[in-house]
């Protein structure tokens, strides 16, 4: 059977007795509109690499395999697993299916294993308990990716994109946008997804910052970015005393009397250079 004569994903979760388990975080897009447009967005994916977080029934898989890419999917849920095979055999050799928790994963070795030599991206539909740890993880490790198409809960995704004086401004703004060039590119009501979960979700696509900077250079934004925002309300010179305070705020060329949250990606990559 090929992509286009397979069933309705809708008909295929039925006929296989498929429930969501809320403890994973399984909300669906069944609708190939939608998961077709975020496979767009993603960027050229035809004979590019694309490793899934949790393809679950396969609706996004599905969407990229149409789009030409090859697949690296890692499901920690194996009931998906048979479903997933009836894709897999629809698109011969360019999908590889890895039952595993994607945290413990390590991606550019899975990536290099069974795509070698392709532009990689990351496109996912997350599930929401893991979505954070798995951004930051990606951004911090080796830039050896091209892109990122990312569904996050609305409201972390507005997190990831927000800038100062936004009340969502925060550690995890500094480091994405410290990292990589995010854009809100999609919004999507609660209802598009099978269960629909309580809120709504966003996709985010990233891109490579060039002057994205040095590992040893991140974990030091880390701790500035942990100590200024732990105390957001405050100003640098004692959200910060602990690493320098007023010291440390000027070194950066800021002014010891800002709170954390005026403090653009600039100036918290200044405070990182600054610290000792
Ligand atoms: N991609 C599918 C879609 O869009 O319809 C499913 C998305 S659902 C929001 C999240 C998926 O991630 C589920 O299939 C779930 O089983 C899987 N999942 C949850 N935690 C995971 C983890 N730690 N590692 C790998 N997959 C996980």
């Amino acid at each position: 059977m090929s992509l286009e004569d397979l069933p309705p994903l809708r008909e295929s979760l039925s006929a296989q007795g498929l429930l969501a388990k809320k403890s994973f975080g399984q909300h669906f897009l069944l609708d190939l509109n939608i998961t077709r447009k975020i496979a767009r967005l993603a960027g050229p994916l035809d004979g590019a690499a694309v490793l899934e977080v949790g393809p679950g029934p396969g609706g996004l898989t599905r969407a990229l395999l149409e789009a030409g890419a090859h697949v690296v999917a890692v499901e920690k849920d194996a009931r998906f697993l048979p479903l997933l095979e009836e894709l897999a055999q629809a698109a011969p050799g360019r999908l590889t299916l890895v039952e595993a928790d994607a945290l413990a994963i390590d991606a550019q070795a899975l990536l290099t294993e069974h795509t070698p030599g392709r532009p990689a991206y990351f496109v996912s539909n997350l599930p929401y308990n893991v979505g954070t740890p798995l951004l930051t993880g990606w951004l911090i490790g080796p830039r050896f990716w091209a892109g990122m198409a990312l569904m996050f809960q609305k409201e972390v995704a507005q997190r990831i994109v927000a800038t100062t004086d936004d009340d969502a401004y925060g550690r995890l703004a500094v480091l994405t946008q410290a990292l990589a060039l995010p854009e809100l590119v999609m919004t999507l009501p609660a209802r598009a997804f099978t269960p629909p979960p309580k809120v709504d979700s966003a996709v985010v696509v990233l891109r490579h910052r060039p002057d994205a900077p040095e590992p040893a250079l991140i974990s030091k934004l880390e701790r500035v970015t942990a100590a200024a925002f732990g105390q957001r309300r405050k100003m640098l010179r004692s959200s910060l005393k602990a690493l320098g305070g007023e010291a440390l705020a000027l070194a950066a060329g800021l002014d010891p009397e800002q709170r954390a949250e005026t403090v653009d990606i600039a100036g918290f990559l200044r405070l990182a250079a600054a610290l000792n």
